[in-house]
C-alpha cells in the first residue's frame, strides 16, 4: 500500500477537545499527502487510566467513589463528542456507544466491589478502557472534518501471554494479524494503543506507558518509513526538564542511547519501544503537537555524533538497594547465580547490580515496593550460607535514587567517571555505588532519593552546559 507512517499521540496530546482537534489537524494533514498512508495509534485522554486504577482499587475496598469516578468519565467523553463531532446522527451514535462502554466499567467495578478483589487479569482490562472509550472519539472526529477514519481495536491485533499487567509480545501471531487489518489502503486506522489479548481473548496490557510500544510494534510489522511519537515536548531533552528547566532537545540520537534513558526513567517514550524497530532500522520521531513546526529528536541507527561525552541523563526515583555481605561469599562458587536466581524466582526486577570484592558484597537494585519481597526471598534461599556465617547479612536500605548518564561517546574517555565524581563532591552529593555498562554507554549511580535535583543539575552543568 505504498509508504506507511505510524503516528502515536499521547494522553498528554489529547487530554482535552482543543488538543484532539489539533491532533486531528496533524493525521488529516499526514493523510492528505498522497505518498504516505498514516496508522494512528491513541492513549487514554490525559489522567484517564491512572483515575480507572483508582477506581478499580476503591471498588475492591468497597468504596463506592468508583461510581462516581466512572460516571465522570463517562461525562468527560460526552463532552469531547459534543465539542468535535457537528453531525448529529453521528454524535447520537456515539454517545450511546459512550454509554454502553460505561455501564460495562461499571458491572466490572460492581463486579470488584462484590468481590473484593481485582485480579490482575481484572485490572488489565480495566485499565484499557480509556484507549477504548476515545478511539471512536478521534476517529468520528477526522471523519466530521471530511477524511474517512475506522477505529481499530488493538485487542484484535496485539496478540500476548497471558502475562497480565506486562505482558509479552507474541511477535509471530501480532505481524500477521496487524498486517490483515492494517495493511490495506483505506480510511485512516485509528488504533488503541497500550491494549492487546491474551491467547484466551481476554484483554492485556502492554504496561503502563505502553502506547509507544504499540506503535513500534505495528510499525515494524508493517515496515513503515517512519514511527511518530507526537507528545507536549519537543523532543528527548538532555535531563527531565522538571529538573532541569533549561534541559534542550537532542536533535539525533542513536537507537541505544534512547534506549537507555527510557530505561533509566525518561518516560518521553516506553522502554520497550525501540525493540521492534531496530531490526528493521526504521526512525523513530518525538514531536511536539502543541508545536509540529519543530523537527523533534530523530532516533536511529546512524544519528551522528553530537560532540559531547555525555548524551542525556535520566534517573529512577523510590529505588531500593539490596546488600548481601560476608567474607566467605567471595570463595562461595555460584553465589551470584544462587542470589540472581532466587530474586528472579521472586518475580522481582533489577534494575542494578554492583559487586564490591574487598568489601565482599553483592549490591542489588530495585524498585522499594519490591525491596522487601526480594529481601525475605533471599535471606529464606540462602538461609544455609547465612546459617554458616558465609553470608553475614543482607541489608536493604531504601529512599535512593538511581541516576544514569548516557553518551555513545562515553566510550574509552579517560578521566570520566573522575570528572563525575569531582561534580557529585562538589555539590555535596554522596555515592552509594556506581555500576559501568560494559558498552562503555552508561555510568549509574546509586544516591539518596533527597540528592537527586542537585545531583542532576550538577552533572548537567558539568557534562552537557560545560
Ligand atoms: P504522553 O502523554 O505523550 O505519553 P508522557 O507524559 O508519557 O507523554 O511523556 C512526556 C513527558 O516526559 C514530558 O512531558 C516530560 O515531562 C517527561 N520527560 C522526562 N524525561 C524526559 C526527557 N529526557 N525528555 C523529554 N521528556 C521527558
Ligand atoms: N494510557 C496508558 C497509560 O497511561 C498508556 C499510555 O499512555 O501510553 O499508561
Ligand atoms: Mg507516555
Amino acid at each position: 500500500m505504498g509508504t506507511v507512517m505510524v503516528m502515536k499521540f499521547g494522553g498528554s496530546s489529547l487530554a482535552d477537545e482543543n488538543r484532539i482537534r489539533n491532533a486531528a489537524r496533524i493525521v488529516i494533514a499526514a493523510a492528505q499527502d498522497e505518498s504516505e498512508a498514516p496508522v494512528v495509534v491513541v492513549s487514554a485522554m490525559g489522567g484517564v487510566t491512572a483515575a480507572l486504577l483508582d477506581a478499580a482499587d476503591a471498588a475492591e475496598k468497597g468504596d463506592s467513589a468508583y461510581r462516581a469516578a466512572a460516571a465522570e468519565l463517562g461525562e468527560r467523553h460526552r463532552r469531547a463528542v459534543r465539542a468535535l463531532v457537528r453531525n448529529p446522527r453521528a454524535a447520537d451514535g456515539m454517545i450511546r456507544r459512550i454509554d454502553k462502554t460505561i455501564r460495562e466499567l461499571e458491572d466490572i467495578l460492581h463486579g470488584v466491589e462484590l468481590v473484593q478483589e481485582c485480579s490482575p487479569r481484572t485490572g488489565d482490562l480495566i485499565s484499557g478502557f480509556g484507549e477504548r472509550l476515545i478511539c471512536p472519539i478521534l476517529a468520528g472526529h477526522i471523519r466530521d472534518q471530511g477524511t474517512d477514519a475506522e477505529d481499530v481495536d488493538a485487542g484484535d491485533i496485539i496478540r500476548t501471554d497471558g502475562a497480565y499487567g506486562r505482558a509479552a509480545v507474541d511477535f509471530k501471531t501480532t505481524d500477521s494479524l496487524i498486517r490483515r487489518h492494517l495493511g490495506k489502503r483505506g480510511p485512516v486506522s485509528i488504533v488503541t494503543g497500550f491494549v492487546a489479548s491474551g491467547p484466551d481473548g481476554a484483554a492485556t496490557t502492554l504496561g503502563r506507558n505502553g502506547s509507544d510500544y504499540t506503535a513500534s510494534i505495528i510499525g515494524a510489522a508493517l515496515n513503515a518509513r517512519a514511527v511518530e511519537i507526537w507528545t507536549d515536548v519537543d523532543g528527548i531533552l538532555t535531563a527531565d526538564p522538571r529538573v532541569v528547566p533549561h534541559a534542550w532537545v537532542i536533535r539525533e540520537i542513536s537507537f541505544q542511547e534512547a534506549m537507555e534513558l527510557s530505561f533509566f526513567g525518561a518516560e518521553v517514550i516506553h522502554p520497550c519501544t525501540l525493540i521492534p524497530v531496530i531490526e528493521k532500522n526504521l526512525p523513530v520521531y518525538i514531536r511536539n503537537t502543541l508545536n509540529p513546526a519543530s523537527p523533534g529528536t530523530r532516533i536511529s541507527g546512524d544519528a551522528p555524533p553530537n560532540g559531547r561525552a555525555v548524551t542525556g541523563i535520566a534517573s529512577i526515583d523510590n529505588a531500593a538497594m539490596i546488600t548481601i555481605e560476608g567474607g566467605g561469599m567471595m570463595g562461595m562458587p555460584g553465589a551470584a547465580s544462587r542470589i540472581f536466581a532466587s530474586v528472579a524466582a521472586a518475580g522481582v526486577n533489577i534494575i542494578m547490580i554492583t559487586q564490591s570484592s574487598s568489601e565482599h558484597s553483592i549490591s542489588l537494585v530495585c524498585r522499594e515496593n519490591e525491596a522487601c519481597i526480594a529481601a525475605d526471598t533471599l535471606r529464606k534461599d540462602l538461609s544455609d550460607a547465612m546459617a554458616s556465617r558465609m553470608i553475614r547479612d543482607i541489608k536493604v536500605s531504601g529512599a535512593l535514587e538511581i541516576i544514569a548518564v548516557i553518551g555513545e561517546n562515553m566510550r574509552g574517555r579517560v578521566g570520566l567517571s573522575g570528572k563525575l565524581f569531582s561534580a557529585l563532591g562538589d555539590a555535596g552529593v554522596n555515592i552509594l555505588a556506581i555500576a559501568q555498562g560494559s558498552t562503555e554507554r552508561n555510568i549509574s549511580l546509586v544516591i539518596s532519593g533527597k540528592d537527586t535535583e542537585t545531583a542532576i543539575r550538577a552533572i548537567h552543568a558539568a557534562f552537557i552546559e560545560g
